[in-house]
């Protein structure tokens, strides 16, 4: 008999073990190709104790208040709900980042962002880097922490993931490096002077086109903000946009890297010869897809 999805069993005495083995039922049932670890994980998260300990301490009884907790979290995963937002983190660039719904959660792939323009950029450069659609902060944060010299402008339309990404700018102490902007690509920084002056522009945009925001995987379409997913019918809109409006802030030779979705890395690339950047490559992700498109501000564009 099962009351409020826990089983008897577990109200009765339980222990670390028979919560594990109720944990991976339940994420096996709901669909979830790791169950057993994922379950690990949750209970790791939820009685504060390392995976080691749970298993070699089966038999440990759990308090009710770390019981109720564990539940609480696996029935949240059994829904779908990306095991990122029910830990509460994710690690991005070496570095642990809070996330929750308002933010996507930060992808592999885009660190490869990062290392672009690490590749090309001195590591004491002093210039200002802007970061558009900052989400959960994780390129904002980790180029602060990679160019000490560098001012971080950090943009995003979203209130509530602004805040986000402030918490995680205080809690790897770099608050002081990065300035916090709300608005629609790079509008909001009209009046700031900026024009001519940046030498970085990075952006990890919403590339799905919106007629298969509904076939993502669960995850994904029913959790992940839709701000942060959709690129508009062919994905591409909001890339078009930031590279019309970045070629007036970027210095010349100034870094344009922009993060593309399977099969449109081309297009992207030929949208920034259109406008008078000089190309400077796509580098493709472990899954072979061409991934970070990246271009320089030209000397002599309009
Ligand atoms: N810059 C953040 C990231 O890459 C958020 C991107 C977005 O919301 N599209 O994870």
């Amino acid at each position: 008999m099962r009351i409020d999805g826990v089983t008897e069993e577990l109200l009765a005495g339980p222990t670390v073990g028979t919560l594990l083995s109720y944990g991976t039922r339940l994420l096996c049932d709901a669909g979830i190709e790791a169950a057993a670890r994922e379950a690990a994980w949750i209970l790791e998260s939820a009685l504060g104790r390392s995976a080691l300990t749970l298993r070699l301490n089966a038999c440990d009884l759990v308090h009710e208040r770390d019981r109720a907790r564990a539940v609480e979290l696996l029935t949240r995963r059994a829904t779908r709900e990306p095991l990122q937002y029910v830990l509460g983190t994710q690690e991005f660039c070496g570095r642990l980042f809070r996330v929750m719904s308002n933010v996507l959660i930060p992808r592999p792939e885009t660190e490869l962002l990062i290392d672009e323009v690490v590749r090309r950029v001195p590591t004491d450069q002093s210039g200002i880097m802007i970061d558009i659609g900052t989400g959960s902060g994780c390129l904002a944060i980790t180029l602060a922490g990679r160019f000490e010299n560098a001012r971080i402008v950090a943009i995003d339309m979203s209130r509530g993931a602004l805040d986000v990404a402030r918490c995680n700018a205080a809690e790897h102490e770099l608050s002081d490096r990065v300035d916090w902007v709300q608005g629609d690509v790079l509008s909001a920084l009209r009046q700031e002077r900026l024009m001519g002056k940046v030498c970085v522009i990075v952006a990890n945009p919403p590339y799905i086109p919106q007629g298969e925001l509904d076939r993502l995987q669960p995850e994904v379409a029913h959790y992940e903000p839709r701000l942060a997913l959709n690129g508009g019918p062919d994905g591409l809109g909001v890339h078009r946009r930031i590279i019309a409006e970045a070629k007036d802030y970027l210095v010349s030779g100034g870094v344009l890297a922009l993060e593309v979705g399977m099969g449109q890395a081309q297009a992207v690339q030929s949208e920034l010869e259109r406008v008078g950047y000089i190309p400077g490559g796509i580098r493709a992700d472990e899954a072979g897809i061409g991934r970070i498109v990246t271009a320089l501000r030209g000397a002599k564009q309009e």
